[in-house]
């Protein structure tokens, strides 16, 4: 099959198939040959890799990960584009093709079922209208996934990379940290997709850790935590954390707890570094 990465290639497939994008799916196609190189190098990936990929498309990025993978699955939801990527991977007898919602898969079990347990790599030009649904769920979910290289809104990658004092930062940024190393790969412009973007995209690359750079006695608190401090950003950290109603701390809890740490009263979320949100969040399940 013709290297879709080739843009002239990419409109005879979908002029074939009488293919419509659908706008609420956030269906960008990639058409530069350049930036899956990068993105596949970036990956890491080896012969010994189970890759899955998330929203393949009409199949271009499948092509590179099959050539360099030893086992692909690719989850797509748009079932008009199955008939497509059945023909543009009709060559490769290493991906499986998944007509499904990737929110609803079960990644864990897929990583047991397709690879034995063994770790997987997660390449993908994501959906940008659920980017962070997606991490998220993958950091979540006990699925052994190693990295996750994916293209994002340029936006988004800054703020999956800042810290404390950066407009950007937020609950994403200490989400990502907690979990993950982040890697700025390449900012991609919009012509690098049919059809084009209003956006810049970036390619991030997530290294997990093999162990959190931070002790909590409680994950899901930390996260609940970090939330509640983001919701209200304009708010002090006591009367955001106070009044939360998913936590079971009082105002004068987090009054003493913010002393104790030698912050002043009025400090807010967005001053806290992930170590002070680690701290924050021990001392408060211990004054619970
Ligand atoms: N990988 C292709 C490429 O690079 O050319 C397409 C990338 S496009 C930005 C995102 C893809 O994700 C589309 O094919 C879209 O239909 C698919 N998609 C959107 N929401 C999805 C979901 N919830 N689960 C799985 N795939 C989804």
């Amino acid at each position: 099959m013709a290297n879709l990465g080739n843009p002239r290639n990419t409109v005879e497939i979908i002029q074939k198939h009488g293919f419509i994008f659908q706008k609420k799916f956030g269906q960008n196609f990639l058409i530069d040959t350049h930036v899956l190189d990068k993105i596949i190098q970036a990956a890491g990936i080896t012969k010994d890799d189970f890759i899955l990929e998330i929203g393949p498309g009409i199949g271009t990025m499948t092509q590179y990960l099959a050539e360099a993978a030893g086992k692909v699955c690719a989850v797509e939801i748009d079932r008009n584009l199955i008939p497509i990527l059945e023909e543009t991977l009709a060559g490769y007898d290493n991906v499986t093709i998944i007509n499904e919602d990737i929110l609803k898969v079960d990644v864990a079990a897929l990583a047991k079922k397709e690879n034995g347990g063994r770790p997987i790599k997660v390449v993908a030009n994501l959906p940008y209208y659920i980017t962070t649904p997606i991490i998220m769920g993958l950091f979540e979910s006990k699925a052994p996934v190693e990295s996750i290289t994916v293209m994002v809104q340029k936006e988004v990658a800054e703020r999956m990379k800042s810290g404390p004092g950066s407009k950007d930062y937020g609950a994403l940024s200490l989400a990502v940290q907690y979990y993950a190393e982040a890697y700025l790969v390449a900012n991609v412009p919009p012509n690098c997709f049919m059809p084009r973007p209003k956006v810049g995209s970036a390619v991030i690359r997530l290294t997990r850790h093999r162990e959190p750079p931070v002790e909590v006695a409680d994950e899901a608190l930390l996260f609940q935590v970090i939330r509640a401090s983001f919701n209200q950003r304009r708010k002090t950290l006591q009367n955001g954390l106070g009044n939360s109603a998913g936590l079971s701390v009082t105002k004068e809890d987090v009054a003493k707890v913010i002393e104790d740490m030698g912050l002043p009263p009025t400090v807010r979320g967005e001053a806290l570094n992930l170590k002070q949100f680690a701290e924050l969040a021990n001392r408060l399940e211990k004054a619970d």
